[in-house]
């Protein structure tokens, strides 16, 4: 599956639900927003469907997202369906984690390979302010659940925000000294309705790694073995995991983009950014093929994305489209 521009597309992003337990001030306003009816939104067996449907045209790794993918009941059901399908071979969930120490082992039971968890802070009340939501649970501990369950390797990805969350950039290094996880720090893209974010809150990662090295040294890395993404990793002296940069602000990386999403009520998007989409919902429920469509969404796959000239189409919140 080759695109306009020559690139491999093998990764589909499906977002299960738009809906959310948290209201995380750069993602959903906190009121939330127009939810999805139901009846818009694919079942898990329309998903495992589509899935079946871009296999043979060379899809190979999923990740599941939203919206907070572990609030759609029975999800260990959807992985179990595709897991059984022939050439997927790495399949991924992205979480704030809240729920992850209950579900992990059944997840890795049904077939899910991997998590990258969601962590801004690793002090409670800051958890709650950033998320705008109360919850017993911390990141740390939903980490190792995963980690022990097998869900390996596990990534912590940190939206850094300048005067939010910036001073704990160094204790988020220091977890990969003992832990064997992979922090990334991501640089906050003002998007949608951000409260009262701006442009003075982005870090660019630079900065951020300036102050990594503090710690000690840091020297280049490969990344985890499973899921390479648009990340630069490095390696603190003697660490167990390792702590990595994903840069859409100061560097784009449209030129290398592998991938492509499904909205929870099945538009394909062909960029995060822009309203490039071919809805799938409809034809996959009158029983029409879906590789001419994907071809289509292929040909008109954006080179990149106008991020930094502020241009993202409609999107009101990376809610939407699974981030
Ligand atoms: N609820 C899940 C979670 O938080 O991991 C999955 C969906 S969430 C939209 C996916 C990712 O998008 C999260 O890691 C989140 O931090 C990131 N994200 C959302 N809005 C963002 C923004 N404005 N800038 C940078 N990252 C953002
Ligand atoms: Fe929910 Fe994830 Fe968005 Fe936070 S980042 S509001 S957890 S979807």
């Amino acid at each position: 599956m080759l695109d306009q521009y020559g690139r491999s597309i093998e990764y589909l992003r499906i977002s299960v639900t738009d809906r959310c337990n948290f209201r995380c001030v750069y993602c959903m306003p906190e009121h939330g927003l127009a939810w999805l009816p139901k009846a818009d939104i694919l079942s898990y067996e329309e998903i495992a469907e589509v899935a079946r449907q871009l296999a043979p045209l060379g899809l190979k790794r999923l990740r599941i997202t939203g919206g907070e993918p572990t609030i759609r009941p029975e999800l260990s059901r959807l992985i179990r369906q595709l897991k059984a399908i022939p050439g997927i071979e790495d399949i991924a969930l992205s979480t704030n984690g809240v729920k992850l120490v209950e579900m992990a082992p059944a997840l890795r039971e049904a077939g899910l390979d991997r998590v990258n968890l969601s962590a801004d802070s690793l002090r409670p009340e800051r958890i709650a302010a950033i998320a705008r939501r109360s919850m017993p649970f911390s990141p740390v501990l939903s980490a190792s659940a995963a980690q022990a369950a097998g869900l390996s390797p596990v990534k912590i990805n940190v939206v850094v925000m300048r005067g939010i969350n910036d001073d704990e950039i160094e204790d988020f290094a220091r977890l990969t000294i003992e832990h064997p996880f992979h922090v990334r720090f991501i640089e906050l893209m003002p998007v949608g309705e951000m409260a009262d974010l701006t442009w003075e809150h982005v870090i660019p990662s630079e900065e951020v790694l300036r102050r990594v090295s503090a710690l000690g040294t840091l020297s280049a890395a490969d990344g985890p073995a499973r899921g390479n993404g648009p990340a630069t990793y490095y390696r603190l002296a003697g660490a167990a995991g390792s702590i990595g940069v994903i840069t859409p602000m100061s560097h784009t990386y449209c030129g290398t983009c592998n991938r492509v999403r499904l909205t929870a009520d099945g538009r394909l998007r062909t960029c995060l950014f822009g309203d490039h989409e071919v809805n799938l919902r409809e034809p996959l429920r009158a029983g029409t093929a879906l590789a001419p469509l994907f071809a289509q969404a292929l040909a008109e796959k954006p080179k990149e994305h106008h991020l930094l000239q502020m241009q993202v189409g409609g999107l009101k919140a990376l809610s939407q489209t699974g981030g």
